[in-house]
Parts: structure tokens; sequence; C-alpha cells
């Protein structure tokens, strides 16, 4: 019963004058090891762990595409993912955004879906992708496997920032890439191994323990984000809601200032971030800028009680 305890070594002795499944900490650790088996058998496929969320699609493009290549990634998703994508355009990798509720522009060399969208929570058309020649990446970090499995639906490739949903406790970073095609595992494993951007021991761990519990916390923040999203719609200043009708993340446009929105609520804590079991709230202006309403709101719903919620987000909006 339990976890196993977190070895932290860096070296295992070799076995017999030969170097055994584990020798060195950045090309396998145990605990990475057994965290990668939980999440590919969620997602159905070979999961590869990585530092970071942005580590992960970092080793994808470099390790994948080659200079010359062009992304088309979906307008709207992760604001990082586009902004890393143009510090890469110095290697001489391009991209063009597009919109992914409808079919990919050709001649690209990669698609890149986000599911749902952070922070305008549109979803992919799933078969538009897949019927484009391009491999298809799909950041699945807001569904998560207990609502999505990517590669069922076409991806070749899931990406997460585990240290959102999977993990659930806004107490690690950590990023993956799931895949079914041997090749790819095998070239982003060796290019993993080569840059570095590897997952240690206790972040692992920690992963492993968070998905003990996904399923249950996903479910009950869908439950709650999906009332919140109703009563939301019904609130005289609030204009628009957007909420694909699961998950925890939902975005919504305040008459009036949002700023001071998201200096009053109490209960929910206004930070960045989502997925943990505490809901948080922010603008996305001041990160964003113009790309998104100057007065949007993104919610990420944690397990606090529906009501609860409720009464501190009628508390801070305007009446
Ligand atoms: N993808 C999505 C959808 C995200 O929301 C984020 C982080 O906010 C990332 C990727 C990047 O992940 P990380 O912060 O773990 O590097």
């Amino acid at each position: 019963m339990g976890l196993p305890p977190v070895d932290r070594s860096t070296l295992w002795p070799f076995e017999d004058g030969e170097p055994g499944e584990f020798y060195y900490q950045r090309y396998a650790h145990p605990t990475g090891v057994a965290a990668e088996r939980e999440l590919g058998e969620l997602e159905g496929g070979e999961a590869l762990l990585f530092s970071s969320g942005s580590g992960a699609t970092t080793a994808l493009v470099l390790a994948l595409l080659k200079p010359g290549d062009t992304i088309a990634v979906a307008e709207g998703c992760y604001y990082g993912t586009p902004t890393l994508f143009r510090e890469l355009g110095r290697w001489g990798l391009r991209h063009v955004e597009f919109d992914q509720t409808g079919p990919p522009p050709d001649g690209v060399e990669l698609l890149w879906l986000e599911a749902p969208s952070n922070p305008f929570l549109t979803m992919p058309d799933f078969e538009a992708a897949a019927a484009h020649p391009a491999p298809v990446v799909v950041d699945a970090t807001a569904a998560t496997p207990v609502h999505l499995r990517a590669l069922d639906r076409g991806a070749d490739l899931v990406l997460h920032s585990a240290t959102k949903y999977l993990s659930g406790h806004s107490d690690v970073l950590l990023g993956a890439v799931v895949t079914r095609d041997p090749e790819r595992a095998q070239r982003l494993r060796e290019f993993r191994n080569r840059s570095g951007i590897v997952a240690a021991p206790d972040p692992a761990w920690l992963l492993l323990r968070g998905l003990k519990t996904l399923d249950l916390r996903v479910r009950r923040q869908s439950e709650t984000a999906a009332e919140l999203a109703r009563r939301l719609e019904s609130h005289p200043n609030v204009a628009i809601v957007r909420y694909p009708g699961f998950g925890g993340l939902l975005s919504f446009d305040v008459a009036g200032d949002a700023r001071k929105v998201e200096r009053s609520t109490r209960l929910i804590t206004n930070a960045t971030s989502l997925g943990g079991v505490e809901s948080t709230m922010e603008t996305r202006r001041r990160w964003e800028g113009d790309r998104v309403p100057e007065n949007l709101l993104r919610l990420s719903v944690g397990l606090e009680d529906v009501d609860e919620l409720w009464t501190d987000l009628k508390q801070a909006l305007p009446d």
C-alpha cells in the first residue's frame, strides 16, 4: 500500500560491470518511470516527463522539427506557447496562428491544438486536424485524460503542463508528452537525455500522488464549474461566459472593472495558474495584453463548496 519512497540517487551501481535499468538520474530514475507508467495508462500511450509544461513544449519542437518548419498553432491558446515559438524563431522555427475550431492551414509541418484553449475555452476540430497531413499535438492540460483521451481522437502527441490538474495541489512544476509512436518517443527520450530538460524524482513522486485523486478532483471541479458557469450566465453584470461544458476552467467578461473584482474575492485566491484544489481567479490582460478583453477574468475552480464559491463571486461582482 502507499507509494514507494522517493529514490533521489543520481547514480546506481553497475551490475557485473554493466549499467542496469537505472545508472544515472538524467537518463531515468525509478520514481519518474513509475509516474510515466501511470500517466501513459491514463492517456493510452507512452508518457515522458519533463521539467515543466514549457520544457515539454521546447523539447517536443526542438526534437521533432527542423529550422524552416512551420507550426500552425491554435489562436487563443496558452499565450506562453506562441511566445516560446516566437523566441525559437531565432533558430528558424516559424509559426502561424489559426482558428482551431475549423480546418488547419496547408503547408505546415506541425499542428498545435489546445483542448480546451486557455483562456478562451474553444475546442479543436479533431476530425479536420486528423485529416491534415501534418502530425497533431494536443495540449490537453485543461481537459485532462478524465475528459479527453486525445490519442483516441487522432492526436499524435499529447502535451500536459502536469503542474496543473495532473499534480493538482499547486506545489510542483512538471510537464509531460504522451505518444503511441515508438520512434517519436525514442527521439524525445534521446533529446531529453541530451538537453537535460528532465523531471527530478520529487516532482515525479508528487505527480504519482496527485494521479491517485485525479478522477475525483476533476469530476468534482467540473460539476462545480458547470454550475458556476450557469449562475454567471444569468448574472446581470456578466457579459460573456466561456465554458466548454466540462473541466474546471472557465472565463467570463464583467461589465465593470475586472481588476477590482479580482481583488475583492475572499475565498477565491487572486493568483495565476490553474488546476489546483483551491480556486484561483485573475484578469489575463496583465500577461497577455491586447490579445484578451480587458475585462476578462479566468477562474480555475477548486474543491470548495459551490454555494460558498458563488457567494464569494456574487459579493465581488458589481451589482
Ligand atoms: N499549457 C497550458 C495550457 C498551460 O496553461 C501552461 C501553463 O500555464 C503551460 C502549457 C505551461 O506549463 P508550465 O507552467 O508547467 O511550464
